[in-house]
């Protein structure tokens, strides 16, 4: 690839916009995909529901289709910079699909521990598309993680999951954006939280930013969790995890101590949502305001509607952010991957469609049926 060429394409990833707030130096080689600076979507219907200024942080748009993506630009870089031939990484999918993305890019080797028959269809594909190795283990993902933490003890591989700093490191460049793009930090920060780095990572960003005088205040951090999969609502580890919303199907949070802190320091508080709540919040996010996402990124949009009632009263309890939301109040919701990864989970939505003969008066007809 020409030099030039090169140069233009890594400038618009995570690691070039705020290479100041990032441990590389210029012995960096930046394996960069064109990740971050996704669109902040202000939402008129969600802000009317909560009297509140809404915006949605589409992630689904990074170049592999999850957030996972601006922490994986940072570990593959640095791997590449520290010589690394293979990688590895435990995953529900999405941090799968980023790691054999962003290895390839960097000509590296990547081996993925997936939970057998877990998998969304989608995330699946994409690992082998990318020619990673995928060892699929009869175990959950806290399984997974607990092999590869073991693995990565050898030196044989270089591990990218969330327990490598840099992937947080890349990834709390998502709080960057937020505040450049409202002025400053919103008020409440609503996420899916599975393993926990995410949430980790937002708040060392928010607190980064605050720090440097680029936003004036900090958010209250509301962490999502399924009800089947939710051992830091309850506050204890859990051994088997169920929910529709694979990417949060963790019942040992990594990042355990991150997110605890990121609550309360905030003055946050993590809630549960059941997941027929999360399959209706993401037909109604699909339908009313046209963004499609993976079932777990729904749950920061049930856990909207949990807290409020159609009338914009919240509903919940003493200690939710929600009670103090004051009017005009900036609210973020972080929707952490595409729909398109997990098609047959969205397939509630479906329905026989209306065949007919192909002539105009015949689909007139068919039209007129449904008003
Ligand atoms: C990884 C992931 C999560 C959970 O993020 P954590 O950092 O593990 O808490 C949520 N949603 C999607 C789509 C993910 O890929």
């Amino acid at each position: 690839m020409p030099e030039t060429m090169n140069k233009t394409f890594n400038d618009c990833g995570v690691i070039e916009r705020y290479r100041e707030f990032l441990p590389v130096t210029d012995a960096t080689p930046v394996i960069s995909l064109g990740e971050g600076s996704t669109p902040l979507i202000h939402s008129p219907k969600l802000s009317a529901i909560t009297g509140g200024e809404v915006y949605v942080k589409y992630e689904g748009l990074n170049p592999t289709g999850s957030f996972k993506d601006r922490g994986m630009t940072m570990a593959i870089s640095k791997a590449a910079e520290e010589g690394a031939h293979t990688v590895l990484c435990a995953s529900t999918g999405n941090t799968s699909a980023a790691a054999a993305a962003y290895a390839a890019r960097a000509g590296m080797k990547c081996a993925v521990l997936l939970p057998a028959g877990r998998i969304a269809g989608g995330k699946m594909v994409q690992a082998y598309i990318y020619g990673a190795t995928v060892v699929a283990i009869r175990g959950n993902f806290d399984d997974a993680l607990r092999l590869v933490r073991e693995l990565g003890e050898t030196g044989d591989f270089a591990i990218v999951n969330s327990i490598n700093p840099y992937r947080i490191e890349g990834q709390k460049t998502a709080a960057f954006e937020i505040i450049e793009e409202l002025g400053n930090a919103p008020d409440i920060h609503i996420l899916p939280v599975g393993n926990a780095g995410n949430i980790t990572a937002y708040w060392k960003g928010y607190k980064e930013f605050k720090e440097l005088g680029r936003s004036h205040k900090l958010p209250k951090m509301l962490g999502v969790q399924a009800a089947g999969s939710a051992p830091l609502y309850h506050g204890a580890p859990m051994d088997n995890p169920e929910t529709v919303a694979t990417a949060i199907r963790i019942g040992r949070p990594a990042s355990w101590d991150g997110a605890i802190n990121a609550v309360s320091e905030s003055g946050g508080c993590f809630e549960i949502v059941e997941d027929s709540e999360i399959l209706a919040a993401q037909k109604w996010l699909a339908s009313n305001e046209g963004i499609f996402v993976e079932p777990a990124s729904a749950a920061p949009v049930a856990a909207l509607f949990k807290c409020f009632n159609r009338s914009g009263k919240t509903t919940q309890c003493d200690s939710c952010p929600f009670r103090k939301v004051q009017p005009g109040a900036k609210v973020v919701l972080t929707v952490t991957g595409h729909g398109l990864k997990d098609p047959d989970t969205a397939k509630h939505a479906v329905t026989a469609p209306i065949e007919t003969e192909a002539t105009a008066a015949a689909v007139r007809e068919a039209l007129a049926k449904i008003g």
